[in-house]
């Protein structure tokens, strides 16, 4: 059923500003443009669904590589540009929007491509995966291609001292007046929702640990509605933790390259296994065993709109060098909107024990 949230998410997408930022962020688009054309030979000929296509840029790009046709599904008004874009070109005869949720749209025929830009901020926020998962068992083919063909979340301990005094260290003299009786405020204020910032590999204090891994062929959308989490960091330095940051990566293979094969592992060891504790998702274009392209919003990759997501605790721990922090998260759709994410953080290090919830709205 469409609700009212969805009503207001879907009204979000038809401002150009959100679609101008998606296409000027390069390394986004032009990963996606790369892994298109590298799976030229799956797409030539073929028939194509792009989940969410906003202006229908990856529809474009689809038939621009050679795709037979191209369904473009967008429930959010801008479908009506869309048309018009693909009448411009001069592709009204093999892009056929279609307005309106893929979970209502018809297409009479089997596909044998997904493409969608379904990553939201922490990957899941925004839920959109579901939809992708929903029009893959409604029309994908058996051993049908869909890009990206995987996701991982990671997550790792952080220390962001500038952020701190700027925000809450501020309080403590303000035109030579001691204000830090507003310091308690301020961390509520500034810290009770996840924050979605740029942070630098130079923030991050460890190997960072995987909290999901997706392969868009298997995943059910149940597995969504709550993603839990166990980990274990061991702070390679002496600092202040301000909070853990969590970013993503995608990866565009093919069915054929990868048959079957354990990427899960792979993935693992590429989050963890480079110079720099932010991983290894830091080029753009890594490559891994499979040589698949990789968007990475890692904080050492080329910067995206999607940046990182912190999530903040109300005062910093000092830990010290090998020092160990574990603890749990949960992500899950909010009952309220399940646009939005809970987050459940439980943390303790040298002894004491946190909890942390916060809602991304
Ligand atoms: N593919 C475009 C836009 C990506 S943004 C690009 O890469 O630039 C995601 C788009 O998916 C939005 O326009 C949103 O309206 C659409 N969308 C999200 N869920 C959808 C659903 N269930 N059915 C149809 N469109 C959906």
């Amino acid at each position: 059923p469409c609700t009212d949230f969805d009503v207001a998410y879907f009204h979000s997408y038809a401002h150009v500003g959100i679609h101008e930022e998606m296409i000027k962020d390069r390394a986004r688009t032009e990963t996606y443009r790369e892994a298109i054309m590298q799976h030229q030979s799956l797409i030539q000929g073929k028939v194509v669904v792009d989940v969410g296509c906003g202006t229908g840029i990856l529809s474009i790009f689809c038939a621009q590589a050679g795709a037979k046709r191209v369904y473009a599904v967008d429930a959010s008004d801008i479908a009506v540009q869309a048309k018009e874009v693909v009448k411009a070109n001069g592709l009204s005869d093999k892009v056929i929007v279609l307005h309106g949720r893929v979970e209502d749209v018809e297409i009479d025929e089997e596909v044998d491509v997904i493409i969608s830009e379904w990553m939201g901020y922490m990957l899941l926020y925004e839920s959109m995966l579901g939809s992708v998962i929903t029009a893959r068992d409604r029309w994908l083919k058996p051993g049908g291609l869909i890009l990206p063909s995987h996701a991982t979340l990671y997550m790792a301990p952080i220390s962001h001292p500038d952020r701190y005094s700027h925000s809450i260290d501020f309080w403590r003299n303000v035109y030579g007046i001691d204000m830090s009786a507003m310091m308690q405020l301020a961390k509520q204020c500034a810290f009770e929702e996840p924050s979605v910032e740029s942070i630098s590999g130079e923030n991050v204090l460890t190997w960072p640990e995987v909290i999901k891994h997706i392969d868009c062929q298997t995943i059910k959308i149940q597995e969504l509605d709550s993603v839990t989490a166990r980990y274990k960091f061991k702070s390679m330095m002496r600092a202040p933790m301000h909070g853990f940051a969590f970013w993503f990566d995608v990866e565009f293979s093919g069915p054929a390259s990868s048959p079957a094969k354990d990427t899960s592992a792979a993935s693992v060891a590429s989050g963890s296994s480079s110079v720099s504790p932010s991983g290894e998702g830091n080029q753009k274009k890594r490559s891994n065993p499979s040589d698949a392209l990789v968007l990475s919003t890692s904080p050492e990759a080329p910067p995206t709109h999607w940046q990182q997501t912190i999530v903040y605790f109300y005062d910093p721990i000092d830990v010290e060098q090998d020092q160990v922090i574990e603890g749990s998260v949960t992500l899950s759709q909010s009952k309220e909107n399940r646009r939005f994410m809970n987050i459940h953080l439980e943390y303790s290090s040298a002894g004491r024990s946190f909890v942390k919830e916060s809602v991304m709205r």
